[in-house]
């Protein structure tokens, strides 16, 4: 499997020579990519949302303060900006700030419901302004029933909006292999359901799925009866595997990126706190109070978990799992079940074959 195969085939839109740096700078313990939420507003009104995300709020980061952070971040030499919310293009100066990162030399990815790119002219700027990254619209389900329970206002109608804003991105010249549709598991989505989903989108348009587990974080904090159980995920999160990957694997079990981006990287959310993962959502500083490089430099450690970089240092049984050349178990779930970023994964079913073979 080449470079560019195994990373598109593990998270998506990354060129080789990406995939290489990002994996330099896995080694070397920095950051590749920021994740910021530039705005709580979105029209998709997720009912698990972790950013408590509504149409109409638009506290959150102003565009000096998003500049500033551009700045810094060019300075640290991060390669990337993820453009989170709420929906990044609901902002009115989405595209100047899209912009202004390019000009420093950083790569924009985007994640958005899908709902901008309805329009045509929303869908080109956001080709052009993603070149070279990639971006994930949001259909949990295309299943119109499913969709509205997970949506509130979820309708037929929205899904079909954002498949004619992939078409359009598609119009605009936009690669299908720099294009991922993300789907948020919960237990109000059968598993049935979400493997359909996901075949629908390679099936249809060429598009792998980057799929993420939930977790009670934010204003989901008291809704644990959204997680799905063991089975569930295991059922779900193998067919991803094979989906993206092939029956060969590898399997990045229940994490939605490879370790080598949820090891480089670091969220802002859009009250300003920095955090190592959108999911986490407690974090280490807060811009509005320090500057972020300063936030950086005293915690990169802990927004990396640096200690696990070293394979012979990860827990048991991942230390000698055959799988861990690329992950890890994903950080978020290990937070929300003990506290600890940095613990096992409790929601990785294939610890249980590791054991069993080691025994
Ligand atoms: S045991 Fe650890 S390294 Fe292996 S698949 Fe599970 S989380 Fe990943
Ligand atoms: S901790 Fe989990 S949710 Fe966060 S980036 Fe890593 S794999 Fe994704």
């Amino acid at each position: 499997m080449s470079a560019r195969s195994l990373c598109l085939s593990q998270f998506g839109g990354l060129a080789a020579g990406q995939a290489d740096e990002q994996k330099r700078y896995f080694r070397e313990k920095r950051l590749y990519t920021l994740q910021i939420e530039s705005t709580n507003v979105c029209m998709q009104g997720c009912v698990y949302c972790y950013a408590g995300s509504t149409p109409t709020d638009t506290s959150g980061l102003d565009s000096p303060e998003i500049r500033a952070l551009l700045h810094d971040a060019a300075g640290l030499g991060v390669r990337a900006i993820d453009w989170l919310g709420g929906d990044p293009l609901e902002r009115p100066d989405w595209h100047e700030l899209l912009t202004e990162a390019r000009s420093l030399g950083l790569i924009n990815n985007v994640w958005t419901s899908g709902l901008p790119l309805r329009d045509q002219d929303v869908a080109r700027k956001v080709a052009d302004a993603t070149e070279g990254g990639f971006v994930s619209v949001h259909v949990d389900s295309v299943f119109p029933e499913t969709y509205a329970r997970l949506h509130r206002n979820g309708s037929a109608k929205r899904i079909a909006d954002i498949i004619a804003g992939v078409d359009n991105m598609l119009a605009a010249g936009k690669p299908r292999d720099e294009l991922f549709n993300c789907i948020t598991y919960t237990s109000l989505q059968p598993p049935w359901d979400a493997i359909e989903t996901m075949r629908w989108w390679l099936k249809e348009k060429g598009m792998r799925t980057c799929l993420t587990l939930f977790n009670p974080s934010g204003p989901g904090a008291d809704r644990r009866s959204l997680e799905p159980g063991p089975e569930e995920v295991r059922l779900v999160f193998r067919e991803r595997d094979r989906l993206n990957y092939g029956d060969a694997e590898p399997s990045i079990s229940t994490m939605d990126v490879d370790k080598f981006y949820c090891g480089t990287m670091a969220t802002v959310t859009f009250a300003g706190d920095v955090t190592p993962c959108s999911v986490i959502r407690e974090g280490v500083g807060n811009i509005r109070v320090t500057p972020f490089d300063r936030i950086v430099a005293e915690h990169l450690g802990v927004l990396i978990h640096a200690p696990l970089h070293d394979e012979r240092s990860m827990p048991a049984p991942c230390d000698s799992c055959r799988h861990n050349a690329h992950c890890w178990g994903c950080r978020a779930n290990a937070y929300h079940s003990g506290g600890d970023a940095n613990a096992l994964d409790p929601k990785c079913w294939i610890i249980r074959e590791v054991r069993s073979s080691a025994s």
